[in-house]
């Protein structure tokens, strides 16, 4: 126990742990393992607003925005928490083509975004350089414009060309950090060691890289939240994307119950203790299984909001889980309503950019 606690009782010394990851950044795992079992309101209360306070420091109340584009949901991987899955055979599959890629990415522009995010299913090795061409044709019609990319495991000089063609951000979440957890959610194909070293890789091609988990997933204890968050700590990650995990009554964890909308925000405040200026997303399935998801996420201290801009006849087939929220406010289309829903907490869209080096640390 940190030599600040000796003297405190129960209530205060959990808030003297917030305080001090606030200040410091950094807790031990016990510490960390208190923060998540302790769900006395006035301390949950207490964590969020410490959190909110922080993010309102270092973003103001401005909510950075990303064009997502659901590029595929093809996908050569078997996760077994995934909707797209391969052996998913109940899945209408499409890619889309250039075109509507960049169809989607003028509308966004028109709009206002200034990143657009491709995300998707694992494509087959052959569509390496179509992808390459594609993301090279982005960069040269929106200069101002970021480019994330989430489409999964690809071998290093996929990832290098991708950066050379202009990506600048790259999502992988890494699902859990232990190698017994990783693999009861995957098959036995896939594994930690490779996903970790996709993500050193993008490191190392200096890309802005964000990892995260979902919360709640089958056989997931607070211990291995706890492991999760200390790899997180030492990868320092520019963003941190963490979404509750939502069955999919198609694949083999469709019954498996919803992971806690309260445990995702409480980490949105754990991890914005501890990265003040990360871009952390109130995410659509936080959205999905909480009517009022987003305004939650961003009161624990998130600050990014992914409205979908794909194709809409397109984003039934995207069905990662059930209940997937696309349409109003979490779709390009509903920006008024989202501008709309901000606006009720005193919040509204920063439509900039948002790269994690104009953000800086005054906390
Ligand atoms: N193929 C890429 C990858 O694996 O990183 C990107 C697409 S993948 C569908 C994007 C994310 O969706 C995954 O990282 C996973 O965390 C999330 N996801 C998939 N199935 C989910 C489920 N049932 N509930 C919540 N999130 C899910």
């Amino acid at each position: 126990m940190p030599y600040k606690l000796l003297f405190c009782n129960f209530a205060d010394c959990m808030k003297k742990l917030v305080d001090i990851l606030r200040t410091e950044h950094h807790l031990d795992n016990n510490a960390y393992k208190a923060l998540l079992e302790n769900d006395d309101p006035k301390f949950v209360t207490y964590l969020h607003e410490q959190a909110h306070e922080v993010t309102n420091k270092m973003f103001g109340k401005g909510i950075f925005v990303r064009g997502l584009i659901e590029l595929t949901n093809v996908c050569s991987n078997d996760c077994y928490y995934c909707g797209i899955r391969k052996s998913n055979s109940n899945v209408e599959r499409y890619v889309l083509t250039s075109e509507q890629v960049l169809h989607s990415c003028q509308q966004g522009y028109e709009l206002g975004f200034r990143t657009f995010v491709l995300q998707g299913g694992e494509l087959p090795q052959e569509k390496a350089s179509w992808l390459i061409n594609l993301v090279s044709e982005i960069r040269q019609r929106w200069t101002d414009c970021a480019i994330t990319l989430s489409l999964g495991e690809w071998p290093r000089e996929v990832y290098k060309a991708l950066r050379q063609a202009g990506a600048d951000r790259y999502l992988l979440r890494h699902e859990s950090h232990n190698a017994e957890h990783y693999s009861k959610l995957h098959p036995a194909e896939m594994s930690l060691s490779n996903r970790l070293q996709c993500l050193t890789w993008l490191k190392e091609l200096d890309y802005q890289v964000g990892t995260g988990i979902m919360v709640g997933s089958p056989w997931q204890s607070l211990d291995n939240i706890v492991e999760d968050i200390e790899f997180i700590e030492h990868f320092e990650p520019e963003m941190i994307g963490l979404g509750p995990f939502v069955p999919q009554h198609d694949t083999p964890l469709g019954n498996y119950p919803t992971g806690s909308a309260e445990l995702t925000c409480k980490l949105y405040s754990i991890f914005r203790l501890m990265f003040p200026n990360a871009l952390i997303p109130t995410t659509t399935a936080l959205n999905s299984i909480s009517p009022n998801g987003r305004i939650l996420g961003i009161m624990a201290g998130a600050n990014v909001v992914m409205p979908n801009l794909s194709p809409t006849e397109y984003r039934a087939n995207y069905a990662l889980y059930d209940g997937k929220a696309s349409t109003n406010a979490e779709a390009a289309e509903g920006i008024k309503q989202l501008e709309t829903q901000l606006a009720t907490i005193g919040y509204h869209i920063n439509w900039t950019r948002g790269d994690y080096s104009q953000c800086k640390i005054n906390d």
